[in-house]
């Protein structure tokens, strides 16, 4: 659409000028306006038409948060917006319109990108949909994801067209049943009947995890443009759609994995403004994204098997083929790793022995403090990694070989012998990559800021690493190359306020940058938060589970609905067994089911008049929504306190170097937690409930309660000193 000459809205994107006709007082004013003041009326004049079309009533945190959000996505340089929204302003509203129109605006991508399936659907469902119409032309959008999410065609129909069944190859690979065969087949009869587009997660058959791996491929294991069907491919399709789009939604393990192994699945960061949503997972995230682990026994297993995977291919072709140099190679290399691993064993074994590494017994774990590893552990790791590297290379050119040769099939290689050994590489070269980059980083001269640690079973050892240099890695892939960022959550002020987030994941920006929008909740009059005494000044053990379990019934009987959240498994199950039997029926525990199926049980239970009430570890803490009638009562059985031993936590702690890490980082990090928990109540103004927490530390120690209880809302808390729970 283009303007007529002299309008204001010259200063906007043409496609923004939906708008009804402004008079020259209005014109005037927006000539006078900043950018950010433009970009906020612009906002505002689509969230009224929004609220017009949904007959809702405007709400003054999400103006707020839009005004902030206009402010941000407007500087002249770190364009880079910090802002904690309470349950209930209705954030995803408030950040995808500015930030769309600012795209618009400046020919970017608005990529939105949440940590949880749920949010993910409800943006595409909900708000994205509500939206796009507002805009001229309407907002187009979806959703990209990981490539294991998208079926891969190739696999499909090689499961279909196989013939045996139910045995095993030289490489432990499974030819298909005859199930995994039947279901390949629906799949694809679907697919070609465009009944379904390929997505795993809206697939029509109910799958396993096993089907989802083997209907499935990565990067190493796809054939690309040589693919008979990469022109329908599911992945490739959602990757040329996503080019196209105004406004992509996807997750944080695809955008740190497309950074770290630049993966073209988004556009480049200069191109893209992001808002990133549940941002207080957010470094949590960057470090398991870039976790690896392996066990010794693991590098022998798979260097055999590169070995009898050579033997087999050599003796399937004929001679004279390209395939003999690379055999010697391998020939080559292999042995020499399995004295190697031997050696780094007895030398691991002499190191805990020793007790030059800091041991837990307890779990078995020997943690290298502040991830520096001894030199001999270092050296080893370095020849294991020259070899490790050596092989994966010979085998990467092997893999390019055979890859070519499926374009044009030569004589020294048969059809099916040929699709086996592909479908062995694809296992194997990523298996390799992964140990190999273990050892580099154990074997590097300079080793970079990450958790190192061993663990043993069974007599044998487990590497572990995991990056915790959070706010370096986002430097580097993020802050410094995004054309903008706005992060937000419900939850990022903690009682250091926004300290522990900046230093966490390096966000060195003035106040101005970061803003609180307060719930419209009304917490003091809609919720009772007490503390209950069943005897215990601290939770844990097996005699507070008991009078845990028999307190219960009392205490939630009253309710339809709970929500009952503990810190560990053991304790989750030992309470839930001790129930009395009249009560346990009623619960629904997260050990039994998965999380869907479980929040589907009890909705079921609510809806068809009865009672019911969930036991969930973390996950329900942070991931469910359960409004009204589905939940009346939280229950927060322990303070949510790190695991003192956790190594990655320990490092982390040297890594900041802080004088009290206790009061600097646990309790910080704990009252995050249970400011997550008691979210879980309030999801909407008409709700109202109980918040018991059986933890009596947050009142009987002085030193941290306060720190604890100064970023709730604003409860009213009671103190029940009585033993017995009302
Ligand atoms: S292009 Fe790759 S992912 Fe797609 S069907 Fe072919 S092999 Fe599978």
């Amino acid at each position: 659409m283009s303007k007529p000459s002299g309008n204001a809205d010259a200063q906007l994107d043409p496609k923004l000028t939906a708008t009804p006709n402004r008079t020259d007082w209005q014109v005037f004013n927006l000539k006078c306006m900043s950018e950010s003041e433009l970009l906020f009326e612009e906002a505002k004049r689509l969230y009224e038409a929004w609220l017009g079309e949904q007959g809702y009533t405007a709400r003054q945190g999400q103006l707020d948060m839009m005004r902030f959000i206009s402010q941000s996505l407007t500087r002249k340089q770190a364009r880079i917006g910090v802002v904690e929204a309470g349950t209930g302003t209705g954030k995803t509203v408030a950040y995808c319109i500015p930030a769309a129109i600012e795209a618009r605006r400046q020919h970017k991508t608005l990529v939105v990108v949440t940590s949880t399936v749920l949010l993910q659907r409800q943006l595409l469902k909900t708000e994205l949909q509500q939206l796009a119409d507002l805009f001229s032309p309407a907002l187009t959008f979806g959703i990209i994801k990981g490539r294991r999410r998208y079926a891969c065609i190739d696999r499909l129909d090689k499961h279909v067209s196989s013939i045996s069944g139910d045995s095993v190859d030289l490489f432990g690979n499974v030819n298909p049943s005859r199930t995994d065969r039947r279901i390949a087949a629906q799949l694809l009869d679907q697919f070609d009947d465009r009944k379904w587009d390929g997505d795993m997660d809206a697939a029509p058959i109910s799958l396993t995890r096993r089907h989802r791996s083997s209907f499935t491929t990565d990067a190493l294991g796809c054939h690309r443009q040589s693919c008979e069907f990469a022109k329908p491919c599911p992945y490739f399709r959602a990757r040329k759609k996503v080019s196209a789009l105004d406004v992509v939604v996807t997750n944080y393990s695809l955008l740190m994995a497309a950074g770290r192994e630049g993966i073209d699945m988004l556009p480049a960061p200069e191109d893209c403004i992001y808002v990133f949503d549940e941002v207080h997972r957010l470094a949590e995230i960057v470090m398991n994204s870039g976790a690896v682990s392996s066990s010794t026994s693991a590098v022998i297993e798979v260097v055999d098997g590169v070995e009898k995977f050579i033997n087999w291919l050599m003796s399937n072709v004929e001679s004279g083929h390209p395939l003999s140099s690379a055999h010697q190679d391998i020939l080559g290399i292999a042995p020499q790793i399995p004295p190697l691993i031997n050696e780094l064993r007895e030398h691991f074994a002499q190191l805990t022995r020793t007790s030059a590494i800091e041991p837990d017994s307890q779990r078995k774990v020997f943690r290298f403090v502040a991830g520096q590893i001894d030199e001999a552990t270092n050296q080893k790791a370095q020849m294991l990694a020259s070899a490790l590297g050596g092989l994966h290379d010979v085998l990467n050119e092997l893999f390019k070989t055979l890859d070519d040769a499926r374009a044009n099939l030569p004589m020294w290689i048969q059809t099916e012998v040929l699709a086996r050994a592909m479908r062995s590489f694809t296992e194997l070269l990523t298996t390799l990559r992964e140990f190999n980059s273990l050892f580099a980083d154990w074997g590097s001269a300079s080793l970079g800021a990450s958790a190192r640690w061993l663990s043993s079973e069974d007599e044998e050892w487990r590497m572990h690493t995991v990056p915790i240099a959070v706010d370096e890695i986002l430097n580097d892939s993020v802050w410094s190359q995004a054309h903008s960022v706005i992060c937000t959550s419900a939850t990022i002020y903690s009682s250091q306020g926004f300290n522990q987030f900046k230093q966490e994941v390096g966000l060195n920006l003035p106040d101005e940058q970061f803003n609180r929008i307060a719930s419209p909740f009304d917490f003091r009059g809609k919720v009772k938060f007490q503390i209950a005494n069943i005897g215990f000044s601290q939770p844990g053990g097996e005699a507070f589970n008991r009078a845990a379990a028999s307190h219960l019934p009392q205490l939630l009987i009253s309710n339809r609905s709970g929500l009952v959240l503990f810190t560990s498994r053991f304790d989750m199950i030992a309470v839930y067994e001790q129930l009395p039997e009249s009560f346990r029926v009623l619960c629904v525990m997260q050990d039994e089911l998965s999380m869907a199926e479980t929040l589907r049980k009890h909705r079921e239970a609510i809806d068809s008049g009865g009672q019911s009430y969930i036991f969930g570890l973390v996950s329900y803490r942070e991931g469910v929504d359960l409004p009204g009638d589905y939940c009346q009562h939280v229950v927060i059985m322990r303070i949510p306190f790190s695991v003192p031993d956790d190594p990655v936590i320990k490092s982390q702690k040297e890594l900041l170097g802080l004088e009290n890490a206790f009061m600097q980082y646990d309790v910080p990090q704990a009252s995050l937690r249970l400011f997550q928990a008691c979210g879980r109540l309030l999801r909407s103004e008409s709700d109202s409930g109980t918040i018991t927490v059986f933890d009596r530390r947050i009142v009987e120690r002085r030193q941290y309660c306060d720190e604890l209880i100064r970023p709730l809302p604003d409860f009213e808390i009671v103190d029940l000193k009585k033993l017995s729970i009302p």
